[in-house]
């Protein structure tokens, strides 16, 4: 990849973001398609977010990824924001068009495509965490029509308020689990974790008790450092079908990358990019 005058760039802020994994993808996806283009990570602190959103519009950069801290601080400084991110109050990535900024969430779109071929209307399933991530997975399995859905997080109160979000958008019922209670449930047809628990640098193990996790179980994990945690390895032992979160990375990038250029990114490209990389 040759950089000159003419090469617009992409690029992903957050703070800290030195381990973003996103540039990998993103640039083995301009490389492949020949597209002048490059993508890099910029640490923006809260301090400076205004400033350099603010000034996003008189740039001729391509787009931009936002990450933790950010996702919802950016809002207030976009001019239109997509459904998603609207319902959501999380934006990831930015469109700079000439009529202003426009935000979006693609962490939705990443999340539907864990859950191709997964009967949702007919499923249960548990989410552990009431994080951003978590928001996005609770908002997805609603719109696709869960049958039955189950919260448990560590700070029961999170768990609550969203629970509360969900079961207004929605006009559903979901049930809060105590987070050392999961043993009372029925098996179940998909468990999701959405914490940092088992994470390169973070450790630690889900210890979830195997009555819930069957061979008819579906186990995600949104980690994707280290590719198997301990929790998918137990999962895989049962005879769970497991899968850790490297499809939801890809394909929200990808989905950003749409956003952008109009183009159709070579996907596997970027996953292999990914895979080689950890
Ligand atoms: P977040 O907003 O900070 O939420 C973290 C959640 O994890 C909270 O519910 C928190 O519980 C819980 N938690 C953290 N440490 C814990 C511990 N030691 N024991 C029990 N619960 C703990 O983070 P996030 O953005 O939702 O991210 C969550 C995970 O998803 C991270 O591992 C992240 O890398 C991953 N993720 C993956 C993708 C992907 O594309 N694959 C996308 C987004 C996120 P409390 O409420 O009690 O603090």
């Amino acid at each position: 990849m040759e950089i000159k005058g003419s090469t617009k760039i992409a690029l992903v802020i957050g703070h800290p973001i030195a381990h973003s994994l996103s540039p990998i993808m993103h640039n083995e996806a301009f490389r492949r398609l020949k597209l002048d283009n490059c993508y890099i990570a910029i640490d923006i602190a809260p301090d400076g977010l205004a400033h350099f959103i603010k000034s996003l519009k008189f740039t001729n950069i391509l787009g931009v990824n936002v990450t933790i801290p950010h996702k919802e601080a950016v809002i207030e400084y976009l001019d239109e924001l997509s459904e998603e991110a609207i319902i959501l109050r999380a934006v990831n990535t930015i469109k700079i068009t000439k009529d202003g900024l426009i935000g979006y969430n693609t962490d939705v779109f990443g999340f539907e495509k864990c859950l191709e071929g997964i009967d949702i209307p007919k499923s249960s399933a548990l989410i552990i965490g009431a994080g951003g991530a978590a928001k996005a997975v609770v908002y997805t399995l609603c719109k696709l029509n869960v049958n039955k859905l189950y919260i448990t997080n560590r700070t029961e109160e999170k768990a609550q308020n969203l629970i509360r979000f969900v079961s207004n958008l929605f006009n559903r019922d979901v049930s809060l689990i105590p987070f050392d209670k999961w043993n009372t449930l029925e098996p179940l047809d998909i468990v999701v974790n959405a914490t940092p628990i088992g994470m390169e640098g973070v450790g630690g193990t889900i210890d979830i008790p195997p009555s819930i996790i069957t061979e008819r179980t579906t186990v995600i994990d949104l980690i994707y450092n280290p590719p198997e945690t301990e929790f998918l390895k137990k999962a895989k032992k049962i005879g769970a079908k497991t899968l850790n979160g490297l499809k939801m990375l890809v394909y929200q990038g990808a989905t950003s990358f749409k956003i952008w250029t109009g183009i159709d990114p070579p996907v596997e490209t970027m996953e292999n990019a990914i895979k080689e990389y950890i």
